[in-house]
């Protein structure tokens, strides 16, 4: 009897814990409002935050709003006590080569700057000096043990220039057995290649366009091909390739014809696992001058401490930066980068405020990161997993904000990159909870998964996520939402109209997602298990290698 009567005081008190600890939850989640979330939308994309371009007087005051706002949530700083992690980085101008001219078995073959190839490199050095480097067709140049693929098998790539084909033979066959069929893996993207030809040892490689297969047009890569932005690293990018580029299909076919080949025959080939790189029998030999521009930005970083596990961490990330001011559309020349990123940004600011708002500290530290240059290439973020506060394999996950759009409370959560790791599992539960349902990215061919900030994390190897409610509308339904989307691409994606607008604008499914964020970073923070990626993920054997 007094045992019985233990038992249940026992009982009562485990149950009253569990209540107190849900309700701490609870009221802590409930801080997160439209309110305090619009106050920030407003701030960051005011025309007085001049669209938020690294370098720039935007960028001053956005980094110091964002430290203000980590300071007055009572968030100490991440990085050593500093709210601040300085990224240096330097801009190269290329000065590529008017004309080329290669010297094939059956002739030279000439080639025009922009017409046929753009050429860049990440080697900070003011000349780049290629002389008779071998030109080798090294297929789609890739090499991915999970689908028991080595397009380089065999090839001795020191000294050679390989040419590479975009996207991945799933992707362009359409064969769900091949890769992962439409969904694009990110062995089909062109960052891949030059890394993995850099790998290689090669000394230059250059991406084949098509249009299908890189998914926009020749005009797209020229357009930008003048310079870019480049993460300083401590050996100047040397271990990268010295040259990088594009090269038209046209041009590769002529070129391929000269030295005797069929371009359109080898590509089919291919397409198999069996491939072996063709050697073209053609040297290519050119010089770069180029400009070199080093500069420095900052991404804002706090952390809420954890308790017994306190070693470990979560990171949520939203890009703080967008284009600052630029040509003027429609009489309006400040990128205010409302949706690309201030709400996401101000998303992420109220998920911190309800982590401070819990009676019962997180197990985990959790990390809030606010990232420089994403626009640029994801440097910010490239950056800091390189140079984590905390290490890659103590990092338990990331969970990034990006591109929410103020159209209401959504039904729906999709995943982007879904498939990939046991975090959609989280994500479910969460959504459940929120009366929602989660779904793949419609468009798994677009490769999104690949280009933004998470991204940088799952190179690492940390399992991370990509989500938000984007396509199915609680009112208005699966047409409204497309509708919204698709005219948020045509008209505001990286426009001057990307503005916040008060009369127009409804945070109702961002404070949704805020909440959603939170429900996972809190799952992820109270316990001790490690989410794993799924096998035939690109990322697995990244992670396993890490956590050795
Ligand atoms: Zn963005």
């Amino acid at each position: 009897m007094k045992l019985k009567f233990a038992s249940v005081i026992i009982l009562l008190a485990i149950l009253a814990s569990c209540n107190q600890k849900a309700s701490d939850l609870q009221q802590a989640e409930n801080t997160i409002n439209a309110t305090d979330m619009e106050k920030h939308v407003i701030a960051l994309a005011s025309d007085e935050f001049l669209g938020r371009q690294p370098f720039t007087e935007g960028e001053v005051k956005t980094v110091n709003y964002l430290r203000s706002v980590f300071e007055n949530l009572g968030l100490e700083g991440a990085n050593n006590g500093s709210y601040f992690q300085e990224v240096p980085m330097v801009e190269i101008t290329f000065g590529s080569p008017e004309k080329l001219e290669l010297k094939s078995p059956n002739g030279i073959v000439e080639l025009e700057l922009i017409k046929d190839y753009v050429f860049s490199t990440s080697h900070v050095k003011e000349q780049i000096n290629i002389e008779n480097s071998e030109l080798v067709f090294a297929g789609y140049g890739i090499v991915a043990p999970e689908f028991n693929r080595n397009d380089y098998e065999g090839l001795d790539c020191k000294g050679k220039t390989v040419l590479v084909l975009v996207n991945d033979p799933g992707l362009m066959t359409q064969d769900p057995m091949i890769f992962n069929g439409n969904a694009m893996t990110y062995y089909g993207r062109w960052t891949y290649k030059y890394e993995e030809a850099a790998r290689q040892g090669a000394t230059g490689v250059l991406v084949i366009h098509d249009t299908k297969g890189a998914g926009y047009p020749w005009e797209v890569i020229t357009n930008t091909a003048d310079n870019k932005l480049f993460v300083q690293s401590e050996d100047g990018n040397l271990s990268n390739c010295e040259l990088n580029g594009w090269i038209t299909d046209e041009a590769t076919s002529r070129l391929f014809e000269q030295c005797g080949l069929n371009f359109k025959e080898l590509s089919e080939k291919a397409l198999s696992s069996e491939f072996i790189p063709v050697s073209l029998n053609t040297m290519i030999s050119l010089t770069m001058n180029n400009k070199l521009r080093y500069a420095s930005s900052k991404n804002v970083l706090a952390m809420l401490k954890g308790t017994d596990l306190a070693d470990e961490c979560i990171v949520y990330t939203a890009h703080w930066d967008h284009f600052g001011v630029g040509p003027i559309m429609n009489g309006d020349s400040i990128y205010n980068g409302a949706a690309d990123n201030g709400i996401p940004l101000a998303s992420m600011l109220e998920t911190a405020k309800a982590f401070t708002n819990l009676k019962q500290k997180p197990r985990r530290s959790v990390i809030f990161l606010a990232i420089t240059a994403e626009e640029t290439g994801l440097l910010g973020s490239k950056y800091y997993a390189e140079h984590p506060v905390m290490p890659v394999q103590k990092t338990v996950a990331n969970l990034n904000y990006e591109l929410f759009l103020p159209i209401g409370r959504m039904k729906d959560v999709t995943i982007t990159g879904f498939g990939q790791s046991e975090l959609d599992g989280y994500v479910e539960e969460a959504a459940k909870e929120q009366d929602r349902y989660i779904m793949a990215d419609p468009f798994p061919e677009n490769g999104m998964y690949y280009r933004s900030d998470h991204f940088s994390f799952a190179k690492m190897g940390v399992p991370s996520l990509f989500v938000k409610g984007w396509s199915d509308h609680r009112e208005k339904g699966k047409e409204f939402a497309t509708l919204k989307v698709n005219d948020y691409w045509a008209t505001t994606y990286h426009k001057p109209s990307d503005e916040y607008d008060t009369a127009t604008a409804d945070l109702a499914g961002n404070v949704e997602d805020a909440k959603l964020f939170f429900k996972i970073g809190i799952k992820l923070a109270m316990e001790n298990y490690y989410p794993k990626w799924s096998e035939g993920s690109e990322f697995k054997a990244i992670r396993e290698k890490s956590m050795k």
